[in-house]
């Protein structure tokens, strides 16, 4: 499928995990492809030449995603460079599991920096050139509206954080034709969440279909609602978990 085609997207953290996927996907499927590391360039550039060998168009840029100035250049320079941004993925993410008392000011800082001051960020560095038909999806988390279990409070916190962020932006955004959706992936097989632990194994036992998810399962529906046939779909929040919240 060429859906994607003369679409540029930039995607934060593509060079591992689930972002590796969501980049290798969206180039296969024409779009150009700028996506951010900030500790695995080695990685992050085998992805991208691995997306240029089949033909694609790729680049990995060092943005990291706690320092605001520098992801807003990565995307300054893209659209300097590229003309605009079509496709905007947040996907980088962290992940804080401690018990609440031995919690810090310094861990509440990080992971919000991360995964919800990076997220608004990124978005207002693109919106100002992003064109009509625009996309902003956001990698959340099942967890925000099923927490599991203990130790989950800073992750499941910032991660509901950004549905709050979806509905609005999806509300400021829809008379630029700019369609805002959060994707909530359950468990995915990744260096954040292993499929073969202790953990993994009792969120195997909650699970509807019993099974860990791939990060291609999460880049096809990032793909779909990237692509022309999602363009009703904004505002919303989807869950793709093996129904582990169901
Ligand atoms: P990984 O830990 O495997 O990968 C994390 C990605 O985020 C890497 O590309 C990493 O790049 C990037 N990243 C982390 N910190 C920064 C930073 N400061 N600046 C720029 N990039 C950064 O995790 P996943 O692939 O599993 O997770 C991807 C997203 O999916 C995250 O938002 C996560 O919360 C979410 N998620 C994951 C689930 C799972 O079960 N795996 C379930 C639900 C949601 P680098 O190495 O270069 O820092």
């Amino acid at each position: 499928m060429n859906r994607l085609e003369n679409k540029i997207a930039f995607i934060t953290g593509g060079g591992r995990g689930m972002g590796a996927a969501i980049s290798k996907r969206l180039g296969e499927e024409g779009a150009t492809v700028v996506f951010t590391y900030s500790k695995s360039k080695k990685k992050a550039e085998e992805v991208a030449a691995k997306i240029n060998e089949k033909g694609g168009h790729a680049r990995a840029v060092e943005a990291d995603s706690r320092d605001p100035k520098a992801l807003s250049n990565a995307i300054q320079k893209t659209i300097t460079e590229l003309g605009r941004i079509d496709i905007l993925i947040n996907n980088a993410g962290i992940y804080v599991g401690k018990e609440f008392e031995s919690h810090t000011l310094e861990d509440y800082e990080e992971i919000m920096a991360i995964n919800v001051r990076a997220v608004y960020v990124a978005a207002l560095a693109a919106v100002p050139k992003m064109p009509r038909n625009g996309r902003i999806i956001t990698i959340g988390s099942n967890m925000a509206e099923n927490a599991l279990g203990p130790q989950t409070t800073l992750y499941t916190m910032s991660k509901a954080a950004l549905a709050g962020f979806t509905r609005g932006l999806a509300r400021d955004l829809g008379a630029k034709g700019i369609t805002v959706n959060l994707v909530q992936p359950g468990p995915i097989n990744t260096d954040m969440n292993p499929s073969d632990t202790e953990l993994a194994d009792f969120l195997r036992s909650r699970m509807a279909l019993s099974e860990y998810g791939t990060g291609e399962d999460i880049a096809g529906l990032v793909a779909y609602l990237a692509s022309e046939e999602g363009k009703y779909i904004t505002g919303t929040a989807i869950t793709i978990d093996g129904g582990l919240n169901a």
